[in-house]
C-alpha cells in the first residue's frame, strides 16, 4: 500500500507540447493495469521498480512552480494515472486550491480502465480526460492488451456524459485493429455517443515496443491517409 501524498513516478517533462492542450508539465506515473503489446514504454507496467522514483506532492508541486512561466496546464499520464488515482486527486486539489496555481489546466491521459467511483472522486478537479481505446471489439482488444474493454467503454459514456472527456485516441496497428469494418465501426460507436467527439489517431511505432510487437509493420503515410479518411 503506497503512502497518501506519495507516488511511483516514472519520469516528469518539464514542458510538453504533445500531452494534451499547450504547453504542459507532464507527470508520468508508475503502474498500469494493461500489458499492451504495442507498449512504447513496458518498463512503466509494474507499479514497483527500481527504475521508478517516489515523489510527495509537495515534490511534484515543486517542479510546476518552476515550470509556470512557460505552461498552461499539468497533465498525469503513465503507465496508467489511475492506477495512482489517490495521489491524483491530492495533487489536482493543490492545483486548483493554490493561487500560485490559478489558471492551469488539469489533465489524466488514460487507458481507461478505472471505475465510475474513480472517476467521480476526480471529475470535480479535473479539467479533461485523454482516454486510449485500443479496440472496440472485446476479443481483439484482449488480445492487445491482456484485458476486455468492458470498463474502457463504461469510462468513455460516463466521461462524455460529465463534459471531461477531452479526446479518445485510438492506437492503429496494420494488420492487427485498423481493417475499414473496425475503423467504421469504432467511429460510429463513438459519434453516437457524441457526434462532436474529438478522435485522434496514433499511428504505431516499433520503437520501444517488446519483442513480439517489434516485428509488426509500422503505420504508413498511406494507412494514416486512409485512417484519417474514415474516422473523421
Ligand atoms: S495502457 Fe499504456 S502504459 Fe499501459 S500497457 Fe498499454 S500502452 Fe503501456
Amino acid at each position: 500500500m503506497l503512502k497518501a501524498h506519495q507516488a511511483q513516478v516514472a519520469s516528469t517533462i518539464k514542458f510538453s507540447w504533445v500531452d494534451g492542450p499547450g504547453n504542459r508539465y507532464v507527470l508520468f506515473l508508475q503502474g498500469c493495469n494493461f500489458n499492451c503489446l504495442a507498449c512504447h514504454n513496458p518498463q512503466t507496467i509494474p507499479l514497483h521498480t527500481p527504475r521508478a522514483n517516489e515523489m510527495t506532492v509537495q515534490e511534484v508541486l515543486e517542479e510546476i512552480r518552476g515550470s509556470m512561466p512557460y505552461i498552461s496546464g499539468v497533465t498525469v499520464s503513465g503507465g496508467e494515472a489511475t492506477v495512482q488515482h489517490e495521489f491524483v486527486l491530492d495533487l489536482f486539489k493543490e492545483i486548483k486550491s493554490r493561487k500560485e496555481f490559478k489558471g492551469l489546466s488539469t489533465f489524466i491521459d488514460s487507458n481507461g480502465n478505472a471505475p465510475q467511483e474513480v472517476w467521480n472522486q476526480l471529475a470535480p478537479f479535473t479539467d479533461g480526460v485523454m482516454l486510449d481505446l485500443k479496440a472496440l471489439d472485446d476479443a481483439k482488444h484482449i488480445e492487445l492488451t491482456g484485458n476486455s474493454n468492458a470498463v474502457v467503454l463504461d469510462s468513455i459514456r460516463y466521461l462524455d456524459s460529465i463534459t471531461k472527456l477531452h479526446e479518445v485516441r485510438l492506437l492503429l496497428v496494420p494488420g492487427h485493429n485498423d481493417s475499414d469494418k473496425e475503423l467504421i465501426d469504432t467511429a460510429v460507436w463513438l459519434r453516437g455517443i457524441n457526434p462532436e467527439m474529438r478522435i485522434t489517431i496514433n499511428a504505431f511505432k516499433t520503437h520501444g515496443v517488446r519483442a513480439l510487437a517489434r516485428q509488426w509493420p509500422e503505420v504508413s503515410d498511406a494507412d494514416l491517409a486512409r485512417y484519417k479518411e474514415i474516422v473523421n
